[in-house]
């Protein structure tokens, strides 16, 4: 069902496989590692590709094929690959379109492993990447260089919440000839369509809102035809494929993604507007308040404001340990976009290793407080942080 004049949830809720024999009415699990040939010349003609058909679940699966298939719908693209996690999906990307000696521009505040990537491992096969400030958008030209192949962001960015001008990294990435790769987890294909953008390939990690219940890890990249057509190859040989549980489970997840992300989004605000109330709050940071530095720009390219509130605790580093061990029934976790509240103080925990300079190069300043807003009662919530903050 490939038709447009559908509303994006019809789409999410009607895409699905055909019907076996027995007309079952939800999509059956086809658990099953490989797929049988009819005889000789059908075998012969499935692995030419001259017959498009399923032939071993690391090459595809109906599952799986099904769940790309919705997520190609929701942001726009042509085609896209599965894989086992996000990040499957983010180094399959970089490592099927680069070649030794490419180099990469991203925005500095970037996914914790995605910053190892391009840091420890890329190096190896002599790919560098140069980082620009997410705050100076005007400097973004001048780490471009004429070996420089990919420009890269995440918008909203983790755990800082700042925002990218995505129509601003469309035209200089069209400009300098480069593939635009946009990490579209945080806003979720609801939210925000990066292709719209000019946005050449849009990756995901499933295991956040699309999953959304916090029981399955999952990634996807979706866009261009014959960059996706590179980036499947990567994978069909290499091996990080989605296993079909998984894709089950994230086919029926994205049936209510946008009823999910509608009430995430309208806790959130008001997480956010509590927070700005409270005096023990020194800055609070969402897409959707007036008060965050890239309002506008969030405004032109998100529906909602997303489910992430970032917040700054007066104090430092002991205040924003205090305010976690406070904390009663929000969890302490590393996960981000469940239905349950989850609280994180990063520059104790996942940004420990960084010093206070590169922390506060991505915006992580010592009593930074992400919360990621849950579906829970959300006057519950909100009791939780303030006597937490109390
Ligand atoms: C979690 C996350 C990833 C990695 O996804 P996994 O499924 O954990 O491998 C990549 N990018 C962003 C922005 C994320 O939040």
């Amino acid at each position: 069902m490939e038709n447009t004049e559908f509303g994006f949830e019809t789409q999410a809720i009607r895409t699905q496989l055909n019907r076996s024999q027995y007309l079952e009415h939800s999509v059956p699990l086809y658990l099953t590692s490989s797929f049988v040939f009819e005889d000789a010349e059908d075998m012969r003609a499935s692995f030419t590709e001259e017959k498009v058909r399923n032939i071993y679940s690391r090459f595809s699966n109906p599952n799986t094929t099904e769940f790309v298939e919705k997520i190609c719908q929701m942001e726009g693209a042509d085609d896209g690959c599965a894989f086992a996690t996000g990040m499957a999906a983010v180094y399959s990307t970089f490592a099927a379109l680069l070649n030794a000696g490419d180099h990469i521009v991203s925005v500095g505040s970037v996914f914790g492993s995605t910053h190892t990537l391009f840091t420890k491992y890329f190096p190896k096969w002599n790919i560098t990447t140069s980082y620009f400030d997410i705050n100076k958008p005007e400097t973004i030209e001048s780490y471009i260089q004429p070996n420089t192949k990919i420009l890269f962001a995440e918008s909203p960015t983790n755990p800082a919440v700042d925002i990218i001008d995505l129509e601003l990294l469309g035209k200089i990435a069209k400009k300098h000839n480069l593939i635009l790769i946009i990490d579209n987890c945080f806003a979720t294909p609801y939210l925000q369509n990066p292709i719209k953008f000019g946005a050449d390939l849009v990756v995901h990690s499933a295991t956040k809102l699309i999953d959304g219940q916090g029981r399955v890890l999952g990634g996807v990249v979706v866009g261009n035809k014959q960059l996706v057509r590179e980036i499947y190859l990567f994978s069909r040989n290499t091996g990080p494929a989605m296993s079909p549980f998984n894709a089950w489970v994230l086919s029926k997840s994205l049936e209510t993604l946008a009823i999910r992300v509608e009430k995430h989004c309208e806790n959130a605000l008001k997480v956010a507007q509590f927070l700005e109330t409270h005096p023990g709050v020194k800055q609070v940071k969402y897409p959707f308040l007036k008060s965050h530095p890239q309002y506008e720009v969030a405004k032109k390219q998100m529906k909602l404001g997303g489910n992430i509130v970032a917040f700054e605790i007066e104090g430092g580093i002991e205040k924003g340990r205090q305010f976690l061990d406070k904390i009663k029934f929000c969890s302490l976790s590393a996960n981000l976009g469940d239905t349950r509240t989850i609280v994180t103080h990063p520059a104790s925990t996942t940004h420990s290793k960084l010093s206070l300079e590169e922390r506060l190069a991505v915006s992580i300043t010592d009593g930074l407080v992400r919360v990621s807003v849950g579906l829970e009662t959300i006057e519950d919530v909100i009791k939780d942080l303030r006597q937490a903050l109390d």
